[in-house]
């Protein structure tokens, strides 16, 4: 992709974009309140709408629609987003990641220790 001083390629958007959703879930509480559930799920609905890449933004709306946030929970939130990432990489024709080890990827590193 192209060096760090030219504007955003669809890739690095998206990877950044990715980066940032995945690390909201890993901060995101195991009991959110009420305003922490609407605050996630407004969020995701603006990006939506916002996204600087119209033919994704529009696909993603889809997607809403059809599967609308869950965020009752961290791990609710998480694996949420995990169908949400595999259904963009389905597209891309991207193998599919398994959502029981999305904590790992984004919130405690793998097991094996390789983040350490
Ligand atoms: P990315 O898909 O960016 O993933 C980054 C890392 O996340 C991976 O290396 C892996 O470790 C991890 N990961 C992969 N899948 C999952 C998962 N399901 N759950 C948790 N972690 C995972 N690009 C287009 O060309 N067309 C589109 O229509 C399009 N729509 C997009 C819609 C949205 C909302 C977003 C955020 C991005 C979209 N993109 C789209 C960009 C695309 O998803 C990728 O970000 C981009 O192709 C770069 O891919 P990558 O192989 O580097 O890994």
């Amino acid at each position: 992709s192209a060096p760090t001083d030219c504007p955003p390629d669809v890739e690095t958007l998206g990877r950044g974009t990715w980066t940032l959703l995945h690390s909201i879930a890993a901060q995101y509480p195991k009991q959110p309140s009420p305003t922490q559930q609407s605050d996630v799920s407004g969020f995701v609905g603006s990006l939506s709408r916002l996204y600087p890449c119209w033919v994704c933004a529009e696909d993603f709306q889809v997607f809403l629609a059809r599967s609308p946030v869950r965020a009752a929970s961290r791990d609710e939130f998480g694996r949420w987003l995990c169908a949400a990432h595999n259904e963009v990489n389905e597209k891309l024709g991207k193998p599919q990641f398994d959502c029981n080890l999305w904590e790992q990827r984004w919130r405690t590193g793998w097991k094996d220790g390789r983040c350490d």
